[in-house]
């Protein structure tokens, strides 16, 4: 597993830089990058802090891969996770914040 980040979406607020457990992602010229794609051990952490959707996320092969990558966004309580295949098909999983810890 690993990410990518969006140049055009950073706005070089850093907070993906503070939550990553293994410190990969980088800054340069005002913009975060991860230097070792290869060491993400797909925790997640960056794509739910970026508030900028800038972070996606590729899925391993055994969650549907081959370029499948999925990023989130907020709304209200709700954390709105899209999956995007390479063919361009998006898949939107809602997680009610509030009540997601019930089950
Ligand atoms: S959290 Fe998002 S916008 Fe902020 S530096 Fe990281 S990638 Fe860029
Ligand atoms: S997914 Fe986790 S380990 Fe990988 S770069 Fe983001 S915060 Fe670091």
């Amino acid at each position: 597993m690993s990410i990518r980040i969006s140049k055009e979406s950073c706005v070089g607020c850093l907070a993906c830089t503070r939550v990553c457990p293994g410190s990969l992602i980088k800054e340069k010229d005002g913009k975060a990058f991860i230097r070792y794609p290869r060491d993400c051990w797909g925790c997640a952490s960056c794509v739910k802090e970026c508030r900028f959707k800038a972070i996606d996320f590729y899925l391993g092969a055994d969650l549907g891969g081959n370029g499948t990558v999925m990023n989130v966004s907020e709304e209200g309580d709700c954390l709105l996770w899209k999956i995007i295949k390479p063919d361009g098909t998006e898949r939107i999983i809602e997680v009610d914040g509030k009540n997601s810890n019930k089950y």
